[in-house]
């Protein structure tokens, strides 16, 4: 199966690039290839990097590696590959290394270095009234906090290289922001905390959407977060919804973008109704309004979820190949 995917994909990609030459006078120009980008064009602290490298039809797999993270690949239609990378709140501003490794049909490797400057992000700041450490949890409940820790950390291992996104992502509540990412807590001047996420104002009851197609990976409710779902999107992505007053999927469950998943409330550690939502990226979070923001141009694949589980809901056994396949097919054909 595996290695038909890639015969088929092959063959695809070479008869689109030869009829592009043909077709254009721009590609007769023939763009420097391989030719390495990424969006935002100026990147900053804080930012979801998205990364494409545009190679020909002989690259059969490409892994990049930046800021000290592996960074897999997938194609996004013949000759293309894309990748998104996060760019942690703490990185320094500076110049940073991105390295490709492309293999060829034969295993043959080649690297491609690229620098990457990375802007500061200039978070805003709050002053905490109260040393974070005097208001830990009462004992009582330290067990429980210490065994949802290990159900998070496990959640955040369960993704793999399906990717089930497709562009754009949705905001998964229309109505204001109240608190932006990354807002710097701070106690006596020292950073005690950071803002992981945007809080959404809401009413209790209103509905919440995922904000792309995925699997339900965590879906309890926990000490800190309340009533909360956290959502496997592939390749190291998710997005976590927090504070929910009911929720409407169940773990396992395959999710298509736009799907009500629950509704707002003011469940966990909370002082008012709203909705918390994260994004975290191959271990890091990011801003999720810059992810909103990204322009993916028109998508080059079907949708998962309909290809995976028709009727939707159904969960695909192991997370699935089926996407991958597709993707290929759709790729060759949309270009
Ligand atoms: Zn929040």
């Amino acid at each position: 199966m595996r290695a038909l995917f890639i015969a088929l994909a092959g063959v695809a990609a070479a008869g689109v690039a030869a009829s592009g030459n043909a077709a254009s006078g721009a590609a007769r120009e023939g763009p420097k290839m391989p030719h390495v980008s990424w969006q935002p064009e100026a990147p900053r602290q804080g930012d979801p990097l998205l990364l494409e490298l545009r190679a020909g039809g002989s690259v059969q797999r490409v892994r990049g590696r930046f800021l000290g993270r592996r960074v897999e690949f997938f194609r996004w239609g013949p000759g293309r590959w894309r990748a998104l990378a996060p760019i942690p709140a703490g990185t320094r501003p500076d110049r940073h290394r991105l390295r490709l490794t492309l293999w060829d049909a034969s295993g043959r490797r080649r690297t491609l270095t690229r620098s990457i400057g990375v802007a500061e992000a200039d978070f805003p700041t709050s002053e905490l009234s109260v040393d974070p450490k005097f208001t830990r949890p009462p004992a009582a409940v330290r067990p429980r906090i210490r065994r949802e820790r290990r159900r998070i950390r496990r959640a955040w291992q369960d993704t793999g290289p399906t990717r089930w996104w497709r562009a754009p992502f949705l905001r998964p509540l229309k109505s204001p922001r109240t608190s932006v990412f990354g807002v710097r807590r701070l106690f006596n001047g020292k950073l005690r905390s950071r803002h992981n996420g945007v809080d959404l104002d809401g009413k209790i009851g209103d509905p919440i959407r995922a904000t792309n197609h995925g699997r339900v990976v965590l879906a309890g409710d926990l000490y800190y977060t309340g009533r909360c779902v956290f959502i496997d999107h592939g390749y190291g992505l998710f997005s976590v919804y927090f504070h929910m007053t009911d929720l409407r999927v169940k773990e396992g469950e395959v999710v298509h973008k736009g799907q009500i998943i629950g509704t707002v409330g003011e469940s966990g550690r909370v002082t008012g109704p709203h909705l918390h939502f994260g994004i975290k990226l191959l271990g890091a979070y990011v801003d999720p309004e810059r992810l909103l923001a990204l322009d993916f141009g028109p998508e080059v694949a079907p949708d998962p979820v309909a290809a995976a589980a028709p009727g939707n809901g159904v969960p695909a056994a192991g997370g699935g190949a089926p996407p991958q396949a597709s993707e290929a097919v759709g790729g060759s054909a949309s270009e």
